[in-house]
């Protein structure tokens, strides 16, 4: 293989690499995204827990005036019974009282239910409050994490990067801007292994022929795809 091609094998490794170390700096901002909405909807779950709360209280608090109102107005019955002076007038008064002390023993049921519902709302707003706040404190962990990954990564691109300056530097101009133009188009590798006697990109067959030129090193370029085909370690003829 010439000189040219192996440094540009060379070079296409320190890109995959580079592309490697791309997707995973990819990944994290990813990452930090999903915790963030994770986060938000605990917050949200805590958020909603707390207005049921206040929700329970505030109708807790509406039975209690309620059945303070109902008390006073029985107390007032009760004084004006003494002063009726017809049976009839008597009857509707103490069907009065009557009607009164059943709605004082509703509100005391619903009381009692506010009270229970006032317990078990206070719990649920706790164990959302503790869900919240003990997925904040990972995911700050996890953000360290992964704020240290980024950095790893970060030096690691520079280094490669000053690789592969140092290498392009080497390959000449033609070669390099075809390499380029072939990478930019998205197909993966630009420098491929003769496979089977077939281009290791597309898989066409070579002739077998150009097959031996290129175990001899000299240097193919696909008319299908346009990659370079070049024999590597595990290269092959066709039928072997
Ligand atoms: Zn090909």
């Amino acid at each position: 293989m010439k000189d040219d091609l192996k440094k540009l094998l060379l070079m296409q490794d320190i890109d995959s690499r580079i592309d490697r170390v791309t997707a995973e700096m990819d990944e994290i901002p990813r990452e930090k995204l999903i915790h963030e909405r994770e986060l938000e909807s605990q917050k949200t779950d805590y958020e909603r827990e707390k207005k049921k709360l206040e929700g329970i209280k505030e109708s807790s608090r509406e039975c209690n005036e309620n059945k303070e109102s109902s008390e006073k107005m029985l107390a007032e019955f009760k004084n004006k019974l003494l002063q009726m002076k017809t049976n009839e007038e008597y009857r509707a008064m103490m069907d009065q009282i009557e009607f009164t002390e059943k709605k004082i023993s509703d509100f005391d049921i619903k009381i009692l239910e506010k009270m229970y519902e006032d317990e078990q709302g206070e719990k649920d707003l706790l164990e959302a409050r503790k869900i919240w706040e003990r997925n904040a404190k990972r995911a700050e962990k996890r953000q360290d994490i992964l704020d240290g990954q980024l950095e790893v990564l970060k030096e690691n691109t520079e280094e490669l990067m000053t690789e592969r300056n140092e290498i392009s530097s080497d390959i000449g101009k033609r070669l390099l801007d075809k390499y380029e133009q072939l990478r930019a188009a998205g197909r993966g590798l630009v420098v491929v292994g003769i496979q089977k006697g077939a281009c290791g990109g597309c898989l066409t067959n070579i002739p077998p022929q150009a097959a031996v030129e290129i175990s001899q090193g000299v240097t193919f370029i696909c008319p299908i795809c346009g990659r370079f085909v070049v024999w590597k370690d595990d290269s092959s003829m066709a039928g072997v």
